[in-house]
């Protein structure tokens, strides 16, 4: 059976990224720059001040030297200057200018003061009132509380290159070097066709032999969670025919996610039906429990590749395969890398029995306790069992083989992230 690693190997060596695409910014969030993107502007447009405080001369300061810090001085305020407005009046000996945080700084001024540095001497009334420096510290050097024209960003200088993953940082940027509108990689659709003669919706009290359609709310979640577009082709049958129908509208879209149908019951026909379309196989089961009977294969189509995922139809076994494949390869064709997911060391709080030769992924609750990460396995009755996943929030990872876990052991974790 093939082993965890080449079954990935073999998804994201089939997964292609997508043309790119316009995006404005609310929609360009989570998604890859395709363009390299240069500033219209410098930034800060201006030499501004840090701080709220006075505009002054450092020479005013200097004269006094041994002083340490220099003795107080009072300067003539000129001007008042917020933000958004222009400095017209030069700072000279002997005066000042009130600015506040992000304001220009006026001619003639090389330092701000902190307004904390600083008392009225007469009560205010600017511009005409005086103002009392005194410093808490040596001489302040020329720059002091100023941030230069430019020195974030020149004018025309590239900010942002292609393949960047855009955070609510890098949005900003965008926002800040003129940029509404950027090209940015697709975004993969999804299409989730669960099947199954058994299925009802969630709105309906099954009757005898039935149970809701949890995979498909889930996947539908899943997909869109993690940025793709999300196509809910309903619930298939398990009748060729159906199949035929819905596989044949999902192979439109760039993923098509099924799920049950893929195991050895007489009425498991979805790798039949896909090879029937032309999906050609990649591999079917992968060595993990749970998640053993997962198919995948890819076609080509008319418009375009689609990765097909014949999911298990256990819920677990769908949560598991779609962090495991399915994330990747929507990493891949949305233009970025295969996201890393945290793999964690930590002590085992309970004693664990590992059976069987498939990597088992056990949901645990992982937690730290002081500097110690500590992980407790869920009591779980297996892939059909959804619930115990409602309480974890990673997996506990055994690998192959028979063996006696006892409490302290340290083992890997992986954070549960769909
Ligand atoms: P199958 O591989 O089709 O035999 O499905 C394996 C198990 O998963 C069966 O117990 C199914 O009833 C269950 N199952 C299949 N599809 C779903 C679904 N969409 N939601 C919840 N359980 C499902
Ligand atoms: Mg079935």
């Amino acid at each position: 059976m093939l082993s965890i690693d080449d079954a990935l190997a073999r998804v994201l060596s089939a997964a292609r990224p997508k043309p790119d695409e316009p995006a404005s910014l609310a929609d360009a969030a989570g998604r890859v720059l395709a363009e390299d993107v240069a500033s219209d502007v410098d930034s800060p447009p201006h030499d501004k001040s840090l701080v709220d405080g006075y505009a002054v001369r450092s020479a005013d300061f200097r004269v006094r030297p041994n002083s340490d810090p220099p003795a107080p001085v009072e300067l003539a305020v000129v001007e008042e200057v917020t933000a958004g407005m222009v400095p017209t009046v030069q700072v000279t000996a002997g005066r000042a200018t009130r600015i506040m945080t992000g304001a220009p700084i006026p001619a003639g001024a090389d330092i701000v003061v902190m307004v904390e540095e600083t008392h009225w001497h007469a009560e205010p009334g600017v511009p005409g009132g005086v103002v009392r420096v005194e410093l808490s510290k040596g001489n302040p050097q020329p720059g002091h509380n100023i941030m230069p024209r430019a020195s974030s960003i020149r004018r025309g200088q590239v900010v942002l290159r292609a393949g960047t993953l855009l955070r609510s940082a890098e949005i900003g940027l965008l926002a800040e070097v003129g940029r509404r509108q950027v090209r940015v990689a697709g975004r993969p659709r999804v299409a989730v066709l669960p099947t199954g003669n058994e299925l009802v919706d969630a709105s309906i009290v099954p009757a005898p032999g039935q149970i809701r359609n949890s995979n498909g709310p889930m996947l539908l979640a899943a997909a869109a969670g993690h940025g793709a577009i999300a196509i809910d082709l309903g619930v298939a049958r398990d009748d060729r025919e159906q199949l035929r129908i819905k596989i044949s509208e999902g192979l439109r879209a760039d993923v098509l996610l099924l799920c049950g149908g893929v195991s050895a019951g007489v009425l498991d026909l979805v790798p039949e039906t896909l090879q029937s379309l032309g999906v050609r196989e990649q591999f079917h089961k992968v060595a993990i429990k749970p998640g053993k009977p997962l198919w995948f294969g890819t076609y080509e189509g008319p418009a375009g590749q689609t990765l097909v995922f014949g999911l298990p139809g256990n819920p677990a076994s769908v949560v598991l395969c779609f962090e495991l494949f399915v994330m990747p390869a929507l990493d891949r064709i949305a233009g970025r890398e295969p996201r890393l997911v945290p793999l964690q060391n930590a002590q085992l709080a309970d004693a664990y029995d590992h059976r069987g030769p498939r990597t088992t992924y056990h949901p645990a609750r992982l937690r730290n306790e002081g500097q110690t990460a500590i992980v407790e396995t869920v009591a779980w009755h297996g892939s059909g069992d959804l619930r115990a996943l409602g309480e974890a929030n990673a997996w506990a990872v055994f690998p192959p083989g028979d063996r006696h876990y006892a409490v302290g052991e340290i083992v890997s974790c992986r954070l549960m992230v769909s």
